[in-house]
């Protein structure tokens, strides 16, 4: 089992009477993209504050690479790069140079290795435009390329998409991919978006009014509970009556131009063979549940 490099142990925020994060516990395991997720106001920010000893919790305690934050403070953050707001650069200066300045404030750093990060992130041909000039993808890139430069194991993102039009959240989107890939990052990313992270996370944990809700693997979330497969037959209207005689299909139906079936989804096969055995040609088996759904049903607290 790889190690876990970052975990919440009864992490606690109080704000007056508001528990903003109430005794949270998650892992992080290296090599993981550990997808954040929760409405707005659930209290990502604030336990991503906490982690990033920006504020310190009212109750528990982090654990980083082994280091409690409690008794380390930011060394234990040393392996540590994070964009947690829109990040702030001098709009009158290029890409080069404000790295030069933000990403020499610890030690000096030179063209070649602020040239690679900036070339990493895609930026290296606007290295000499004024900051200004970018749009908002572009910081956000240029917002990972300074952390970058501080060579990371472990990246920790505050909703890096938010605000970002489809072309610039399929950028970052890829960007983190290639991070974790190739980089061997490990990366904590937070979102109110379920698609988003379901489409890069390998891991998540859903939080709400700053409790844990559910947490584990987004492949095994994604198989569990009742789902609904969208069948595609050459015969629809008989595979229907057919698939209905079986007590396990009663809620076949036509949909479309197809059929849809209320099922789990590790069942599918078995419906597949079903039909196939009885003759029909099956075009396509498509799973209809997301996450989206299985969020959603979360919160209002179906299926807690
Ligand atoms: P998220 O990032 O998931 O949208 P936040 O962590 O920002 O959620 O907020 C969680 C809760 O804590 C919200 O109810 C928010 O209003 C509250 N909160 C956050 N920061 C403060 C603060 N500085 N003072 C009082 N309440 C706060
Ligand atoms: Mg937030």
């Amino acid at each position: 089992m790889t190690d876990v490099i970052l975990r919440t142990i009864n992490l606690t925020k109080r704000y007056k009477s508001r528990l903003a994060v109430d005794h949270l516990n998650i892992e992080v395991r290296e090599g993981e993209i550990f997808g954040f997720l929760g409405p707005n106001g659930a209290g990502k920010s604030t336990t991503i504050r906490m982690i990033l000893n920006l504020i310190f919790p009212t109750e528990g305690d982090v654990e980083i690479f082994g280091a409690s934050l409690k008794v380390a403070g930011h060394r234990a953050l040393e392996n540590v790069g994070a964009v947690v707001e829109k990040p702030a650069f001098y709009g009158h200066l290029s890409a080069l140079r404000n790295m030069e300045i933000l990403g020499g404030l610890q030690k000096p750093v030179t063209r070649t290795r602020i040239m690679k990060y900036l070339e990493r992130v895609g930026l290296a041909d606007r290295a000499g435009d004024p900051v200004k000039t970018y749009s908002h993808g572009m910081n956000q890139r240029l917002g990972l390329a300074l952390i970058l430069l501080k060579e990371p194991q472990l990246i920790i993102l505050d909703e890096p998409t938010t605000g970002l039009d489809p072309q610039g959240m399929k950028e970052v989107r890829e960007l983190i991919l290639e991070l974790s890939r190739e980089g061997g990052v490990t990366v904590l990313l937070s979102s109110h978006l379920l698609y988003e992270v379901e489409m890069i996370a390998t891991q998540m944990a859903i939080i709400h009014h700053g409790r844990l809700r559910v947490g584990g693997s987004v492949h095994d979330l994604l198989k569990q509970g009742p789902s609904e497969v969208l069948i595609k037959t050459d015969r629809p209207a008989e595979a229907v009556k057919f698939l209905r005689t079986n007590e396990s299909y009663m809620s076949a139906a036509i949909h479309g131009d197809g059929i849809k079936v209320a099922l789990d989804q590790d069942r599918i096969p078995e419906l597949n063979r079903h039909l196939v055995n009885a003759g029909f040609n099956v075009n396509s088996l498509v799973p209809q549940r997301t996450l989206e759904t299985y969020f959603l049903n979360l919160i209002e607290g179906h299926e807690a």
